[in-house]
């Protein structure tokens, strides 16, 4: 049954429901149809997966572990919490799943470079990762705002031998990376991937980076099941484009087990303030793709905020979209305070710090925890938190345990 719903959607057009599918320009109809051929054909190939499988043990350190957090359980006097450890992933986030597999996909087809945007950098290190391994050229797009703010992660692209192009316009994060990436990638679809950092953009990279992500699911499923012999309650992870969400529920999609996706609500409701697309957007094409949106009053993307880098992108993936409408997921928020607030209880009850993106599915966790105190929660860890402490620890002093 799990089966059936992964291999249906997306329908062979792309489409999740009415969201997902392919608006892009003429010029890349054929190269985003070629990767999309391969795809297909590397999906069922026997030797492609036995590479995939043996880089993931031996290179990148899967299966990850799951952890209980018992500490930090009994501080939310309730629920019991249960983290899939992404964090320990190689280069530390969920990232490195989609990208060596991406990767791959381009070696495949002979392809000499890869390119992409990063938000946090995270993608971008996992890219240059992969390319490295590879023997391949990469290039990370990459907004000034977060250059600055994301400065660790931009010294790792370079050391692994990427070139990190700025991008100058605009808000000067994400938004303006993609589109930076794409005009770049036209004119040299011919020899290069552009490897999306989510479950985004044009069919068929939501669903291959859904497919690549799906290790984490499956992973978590048995190893939770082994280790309490029974299925989460719930499964709870932050969305940015949705790739570690989509990743952790595709191993639960046809269980009982609710599954929920939190947006970062940034410093308030309104426009610009916040990046919770699925909470406050509607229906538009961007990026490629039909999804829910963040328009502003002319129709175009909104600008988003929010204090982890990573997630504030004013598009979802479509699969998020649809599994949201036909009412499969639950969809919530967390603001900047409490996030950082989950950023130090974890580091302090745990000895984990996590990413802030990911601080915000701990907050999210650890008020079900409160509600619920009966249920276990399933939350997937997707980054550490290296990146942020410099930012965090100056903007947000380091509270006393309490
Ligand atoms: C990039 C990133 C995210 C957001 O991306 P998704 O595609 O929504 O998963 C979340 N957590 C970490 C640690 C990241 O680096």
């Amino acid at each position: 049954m799990n089966k059936s719903y992964l291999e249906s959607n997306p329908d062979e057009n792309g489409y999740f429901g009415r969201f997902g599918g392919a608006y892009i320009p003429p010029q890349l109809e054929k190269p985003i149809q070629e990767i999309s051929e391969a795809y297909d054909e590397l999906s069922k190939s026997f030797d492609f997966l036995d590479e995939l499988k043996k880089i993931r043990k031996h290179y990148q350190g899967r299966p990850t572990p799951i952890y209980y957090a018992r500490n930090l359980s009994k501080y939310c006097g309730g629920g019991q919490i249960y983290l899939k450890r992404e964090d320990l992933n190689h280069t530390g986030a969920h990232k490195l799943n989609h990208c060596m597999a991406e990767a791959l996909v381009a070696k495949h087809l002979g392809k000499t470079k890869l390119m992409a945007e990063t938000g946090a950098g995270q993608h971008g290190v996992a890219l240059a990762t992969a390319a490295a391994y590879f023997g391949l050229e990469c290039e990370i797009y990459m907004g000034e705002v977060d250059i600055e703010k994301e400065h660790p992660n931009v010294v790792r692209m370079k050391i692994l031998g990427a070139k990190v192009v700025p991008v100058t316009h605009g808000l000067k994060t994400l938004k303006e990376a993609v589109d930076s990436c794409f005009e770049a990638y036209v004119p040299q679809a011919d020899t290069a991937l552009y490897a999306i950092g989510s479950v985004v953009g044009p069919h068929p990279f939501p669903k291959m980076v859904r497919d690549f992500q799906s290790v984490v699911g499956k992973e978590a499923k048995e190893q939770f099941l082994d280790m309490t012999g029974k299925l989460p309650d719930n499964c709870v992870a932050c969305i940015g484009g949705g790739s570690n969400a989509i990743g952790l529920f595709s191993g639960f999609i046809n269980d009982p087990v609710k599954l929920h996706g939190v947006e970062p609500l940034g410093v308030g409701t309104k426009l610009g303030q916040h990046s919770a697309t699925l909470t406050y957007g509607e229906e538009g094409v961007m990026h490629g793709f039909n999804s829910i949106m963040l328009k502003d009053e002319n129709g175009e993307p909104a600008p988003v905020y929010s204090v982890a880098s990573g997630i504030d992108y004013p598009s979802v993936g479509p699969e998020h979209a649809h599994l949201r409408e036909i009412g499969r997921t639950i969809v919530g928020t967390i603001d900047d305070d409490e996030a950082i607030d989950a950023f130090y209880k974890l580091s302090q009850y745990e000895g984990i710090i996590p990413a802030l993106e990911s601080a915000h599915a701990v907050a999210y966790a650890m008020k079900l925890a409160r509600e619920n105190p009966k249920e276990s929660i399933l939350i997937n860890l997707s980054g550490r938190g290296d990146k942020d402490i410099d930012f965090v620890v100056e903007k947000y002093p380091i509270p006393k345990k309490v």
